[in-house]
C-alpha cells in the first residue's frame, strides 16, 4: 500500500477494530473492577468474546473461524487492552500462541479435531514455563516417555496464563534430555485427561483477572496423535510461536498506554486547579503530547512488525523491537496518567491506577527485556 501510513488500516480492519472496542466498551468496562478484585474473569464473559469471533480470529472458516489475519489479532488485542489487559491476553494466547501454532505446525487430522472446538468454546493455554526453568525455557524438567504407543508426561509448569479457564492445553516437555533441546516436544493436552491437575492460580500485581496457573502432570498418559508438530521438534514450534507472540504483547502494551491516555486527557480538562482546568498549564499540555508521540512510535513498530509477520518477511528484531518499547512506553504513559489524576490516580475509585499495575507484565511474559535486547543485539553484531 504505497504512499499510505503503515497505521493506515483498510476498511475490513477499521470496521473490525472499532466492534471489538465498542463491545470492550460496552459489555467489559462495566466489570473491570470487579473481575480485577475478585481476579476473576467470568464464564458467560468468555462466551460473549466466541461470540464476537475475537477467540478464533485466524482459524479458517472451513474450521469455523473468521479466516482473517494475524495483523487482525494485534488490532483486537490492542482494542480489548484499551479496556481490560486480562480480557486481551486471554484474547491473545487463544490466537497468537495457541491456535497459531496449532495452524503452522497441525497435522490435518489434529486441526480437524480442535480448531473448530477452540472456533466454538474452548480456551486454549500455552505452557512451556516451569519453576526452574523461564528465560532459558529449553532447561525444562517435564519428561515425557513412551509407553504402550503412547506419550506418559511428568513434571509441573508455572505462570500458564488461561490456566483456570482452558480445555486445550499445549505443554512443552523433553522426551531424551540426553538430546538437549533437541528432546523438546509439544503436546495437546485435555483437561480432564488422567494425572493431570490444575494447581494454585497466582495472586499477582497486575492483569489480576486473567488466570495464571501451575500445571500438574503425574503420569498423565497422551496419545500419540496428540503430538504437535514433529518429535524432538518442539524447541522450533515454542520459539517460532512466542517470537510471534510477542508482537501481540506489544499490541497489550500500546492499547494499554492509549486507555491511560485517554483517561488522562479527559481528566486534565475536568479537573480545575489555580482556576483552571489543568490542561491548560503548558507543563501538562507537553506531558501528554510526550505521551502521545510515544504511544504513536510504539504502535508504528507493532504495526509494523504484524504486517511483515502476514508478509511472511523477517520480523525478529522487528517483534523484539516492539515489545521492548512498546512495553516500556506502557509504563511511563501509565505512571504518568496517575500523576496527572493526582490523589485519584491512587485510589481505586479511577481506572489508571490499575493500569499502571497492569503494564508492568509487558517486561516480563513471552520473554523478558533483557531477552529481547539480547535477540537485537544478536542481530547487531552479527
Ligand atoms: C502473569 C504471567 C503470565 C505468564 N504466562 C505464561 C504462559 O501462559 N505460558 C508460559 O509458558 N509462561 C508464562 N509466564 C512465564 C513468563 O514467560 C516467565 O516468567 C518469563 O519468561 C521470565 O522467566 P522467569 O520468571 O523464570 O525469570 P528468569 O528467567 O529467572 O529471569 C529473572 C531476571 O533475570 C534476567 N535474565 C535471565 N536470563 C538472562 C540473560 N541470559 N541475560 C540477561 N538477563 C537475564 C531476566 O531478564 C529477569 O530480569 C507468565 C508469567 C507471568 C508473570
Amino acid at each position: 500500500m504505497a504512499g499510505r501510513a503503515l497505521t493506515a488500516l483498510s476498511e475490513d480492519e477499521a470496521l473490525f477494530r472499532d466492534s471489538v472496542y465498542e463491545f470492550a466498551d460496552r459489555e467489559i468496562r462495566p466489570l473491570v473492577r470487579e473481575m480485577d478484585e475478585h481476579a476473576k474473569i467470568p464464564r458467560a464473559l468468555i462466551d460473549k468474546l466466541f461470540d464476537l469471533g475475537v477467540m478464533a480470529i485466524e482459524i479458517p472458516e472451513t474450521y469455523g473461524g473468521a479466516g482473517a489475519t494475524f495483523f487482525h489479532s494485534v488490532l483486537a488485542v490492542e482494542a480489548l487492552s484499551r479496556v481490560d489487559p486480562s480480557i486481551a491476553v486471554l484474547v491473545d494466547v487463544q490466537n497468537t500462541l495457541v491456535i497459531n501454532a496449532l495452524l503452522r505446525w497441525g497435522q490435518e487430522e489434529m486441526k480437524r479435531r480442535y480448531l473448530p472446538r477452540l472456533a466454538s468454546n474452548a480456551v486454549g493455554a500455552y505452557a512451556l514455563s516451569e519453576a526452574g526453568s523461564g528465560s532459558d525455557a529449553f532447561a525444562m524438567a517435564a519428561r515425557a516417555a513412551e509407553r504402550d504407543g503412547d506419550w506418559v508426561l511428568r513434571g509441573r509448569k508455572l505462570w500458564i496464563t488461561n490456566g483456570n479457564e482452558a480445555d486445550i492445553f499445549m505443554v512443552f516437555a523433553n522426551i531424551n534430555p540426553e538430546a538437549g533441546y533437541r528432546g523438546i516436544t509439544a503436546f495437546i493436552v485435555e483437561r480432564g485427561a488422567d494425572g493431570f491437575t490444575v494447581g494454585k492460580k497466582e495472586d499477582k500485581l497486575g492483569i489480576r483477572a486473567s488466570s495464571t496457573c501451575e500445571l500438574i502432570f503425574e503420569d498423565c498418559r497422551v496419545p500419540r496423535a496428540n503430538v504437535l508438530g514433529e518429535v524432538g521438534k518442539g524447541y522450533k514450534v515454542a520459539i517460532e510461536t512466542l517470537n510471534e507472540g510477542r508482537i501481540g504483547i506489544g499490541a497489550q502494551m500500546i492499547g494499554i498506554a492509549d486507555g491511560a491516555l485517554g483517561h488522562a486527557i479527559k481528566y486534565t480538562k475536568e479537573r480545575q486547579q489555580f482556576g483552571k482546568p489543568i490542561a491548560e498549564f503548558q507543563a501538562v499540555q507537553h506531558q501528554l503530547a510526550r505521551a502521545a508521540t510515544e504511544i504513536a512510535a510504539a504502535r508504528l513498530l507493532v504495526y509494523n512488525a504484524a504486517r511483515l509477520r502476514d508478509n511472511r518477511r523477517p520480523f525478529l528484531t522487528e517483534a523484539a523491537m516492539c515489545k521492548i518499547f512498546s512495553s516500556e512506553v506502557a509504563e511511563r504513559v501509565t505512571s504518568l496518567a496517575v500523576n496527572l489524576f493526582g490523589g485519584y490516580g491512587f485510589v481505586k475509585d479511577y481506572p489508571v491506577e490499575k493500569l499502571y499495575r497492569d503494564a508492568k507484565i509487558g517486561q516480563i511474559y513471552e520473554g523478558t527485556s533483557n531477552l529481547q535486547l539480547q535477540t537485537i543485539a544478536k542481530q547487531l553484531l552479527g
